[in-house]
């Protein structure tokens, strides 16, 4: 994608704090970090979102993921590491080319101090578990 910012970066026409290549995988500092050590891992194919990106190449970008994220956790020596992935732009996805966030936490950081979760009615979990079963269901038909 001629005017994708990673695939630049793919490409080696824009610069980044590169962590980590090999054939089908790149992994890089994010530019803003939300703690220091928070990196990136981009397919070279360019898909938009997880529902493009291919099988070969999302196991190998969360084998990559894997294997950076122990290097992140030691280096850092920080407390826990989040991989976080957001799919269109209500889920907070800025770049439209799929990418997995490895971000390393520390007590007391400000990130995500508490999934927001809030009890469901029984009914409204059922509802759901049979819509999502259903579409699970035809995918595999
Ligand atoms: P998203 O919100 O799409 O999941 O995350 C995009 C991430 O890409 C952000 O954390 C942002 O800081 C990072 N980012 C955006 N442009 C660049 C860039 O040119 N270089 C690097 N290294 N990171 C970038
Ligand atoms: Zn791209």
């Amino acid at each position: 994608m001629v005017d994708c910012i990673f695939c630049k970066i793919i490409r080696a026409e824009v610069p980044c704090a590169k962590l980590f290549e090999d054939d089908s995988v790149l992994g890089f500092l994010d530019i803003n970090p939300i703690n220091p050590g928070h990196t990136l891992v981009v397919p070279k194919t360019h898909y938009s979102t997880l529902f493009e990106i291919s099988q070969k190449d999302l196991f190998a970008c969360l084998t990559a993921s894997q294997k950076i994220a122990v290097a992140v956790l030691k280096a850092t020596k920080s407390s826990g590491i989040n991989l976080v992935q957001n799919n269109y732009r209500e889920a907070g996805q800025l770049i439209e080319h799929v990418h997995f966030h490895l971000i390393p936490r520390f007590a007391g950081d400000k990130f995500l101090k508490s999934w927001s979760g809030q009890p469901c009615p029984q009914p409204q979990l059922r509802k759901v578990l049979e819509e999502i079963k259903a579409e699970l269901a035809s995918s595999e038909s």
